[in-house]
């Protein structure tokens, strides 16, 4: 007998986004060894953890290495120190959410690609394209119906719900990653409206909500009427407190969602407990220190320093006339490319002729074609340095 793998394997494109990028830049480097190369391209962060999570986390070590403090297995679902702070943190936004329906993960990929546990084999999957590539993926690997949505420029990437987005799932994401556009209050309550009407469940990603300046614009979904019946709200310390090699997020599933009978919040405690056993300690301590007043000050101060170079590369693309949205409220920019250029033909000019890296919209979706994303995580020099070498050209 041969084992059958999963043939969806073979159903997916070619290869992910990012290795088709690491691809190109290691066939580059490899011709040109030793050049420096400027990387505006993939979202990681590049400013270290702040104080008081390193603190927290060189506390918790030491716990860890005390007979009465030392930390074995922890809960499955989060530390009920860390569920607690990560529910005050809404409650002071005005969202009061019970403590057990706060699931701490090990990041929003984690979560993302977990959460199809929840739903029926057939469930179809709706995905506003351009799109962080991972929802797709995720979905074609199970196996299930994706219904691509796309978003155009016109609408600011931000389409409205119509007959064409019915699906059992509804990704979600605002700020959205690649396009930076965010979601007012009326735009979210009609999608919320819309899955309530249609009895999808909304999975929500809101990775990048620590971008969003001010109160008007929601930074969370149960910030919406009706929100506590259709969606699921999927969070990550990664860009916020720059966590990405450290790693941890967080997941709302509130009591109230239930289909066919079943709590999806219950059915979580369930999956969680069979399939995990929890995130460390440690990393749990680093990561309740993001939500005391020192750790939300100095977390503010670190994206206060992406948002500066995205003002910067705003004014440049203003001043050169190029068409962007993003920016303002997400640390990504997603440009028109100029002169009708195709996305991967001008990432291989950036990176051939200047040696700045970005990253083609295509890969985000056929409707990205023609744009291009650039990322604000850089630090302030490589950010002004690529800059410049972009105005070269
Ligand atoms: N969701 C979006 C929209 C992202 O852009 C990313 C990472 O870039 C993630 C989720 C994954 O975040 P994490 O590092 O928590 O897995």
């Amino acid at each position: 007998m041969t084992t059958k793998p999963n043939m969806h394997y073979a159903d997916l494109q070619e290869s992910y986004l990012f290795r088709r990028i690491a691809q190109r830049i290691e066939a580059y480097e490899l011709d040109h060894p030793g050049t420096h190369l400027y990387r505006m391209g993939i979202g990681d962060v590049s400013l270290p953890l702040c104080d008081a999570v390193i603190r927290a986390l060189h506390a918790a070590v030491d716990d860890q290495a005390s007979t009465e403090r030392f930390h074995g297995y922890m809960p499955e679902c989060g530390a009920p120190f860390l569920r607690e702070a990560i529910a005050a943190h809404y409650r002071e936004r005005g969202v009061v959410l019970e403590t057990d329906e706060v699931f701490v993960s090990s990041g929003a990929s984690d979560e993302l690609g977990a959460m199809l546990d929840l739903f029926d084999a057939s469930s179809s999957a709706m995905v506003i394209e351009p799109a962080y590539p991972a929802y797709v993926d995720a979905n074609v690997i199970a196996g299930r119906p994706v219904v691509h949505v796309p978003a155009r420029e016109e609408e600011g990437f931000l389409p409205e719900p119509n007959e064409s987005a019915r699906a059992d799932v509804l990704y979600l994401c605002s700020p959205n990653n690649p396009t930076g556009a965010v979601f007012n209050k009326t735009q979210l309550q009609a999608w919320v409206d819309f899955a309530n009407a249609c009895g999808s469940v909304i999975l929500f990603d809101a990775a990048y909500e620590a971008f969003i300046e001010g109160d008007e614009l929601p930074h969370s979904i149960f910030e919406l009427e009706g929100a506590r019946t259709c969606a699921i709200e999927i969070c990550s310390l990664s860009k916020t407190a720059g966590f990405t090699g450290t790693r941890l997020g967080y997941t709302v599933i509130p009591r109230e969602l239930v289909r066919a009978g079943m709590s999806l919040r219950d059915m979580w405690v369930r999956n969680r407990t069979t399939k995990t056993n929890g995130v460390s300690y440690i990393i749990q301590r680093g990561a309740a220190a993001v939500f005391t007043p020192e750790g939300q000050r100095q977390t503010r101060e670190h994206i206060a320093v992406y948002k500066r170079n995205a003002r910067v590369l705003m004014d440049a693309l203003d001043e050169a006339g190029v068409w962007y949205c993003g920016g303002r409220n997400a640390p990504y920019l997603w440009m028109r490319c100029p002169d009708g250029m195709g996305s991967w033909d001008l990432f291989d000019r950036l990176l051939h002729e200047v040696q700045v890296i970005g990253t083609p919209g295509e890969g985000f979706g056929s409707c990205g074609e023609g744009y291009f994303r650039l990322t604000a995580f850089g630090t302030h020099e490589n950010t002004l340095e690529a800059l410049s070498r972009i105005r070269e050209i």
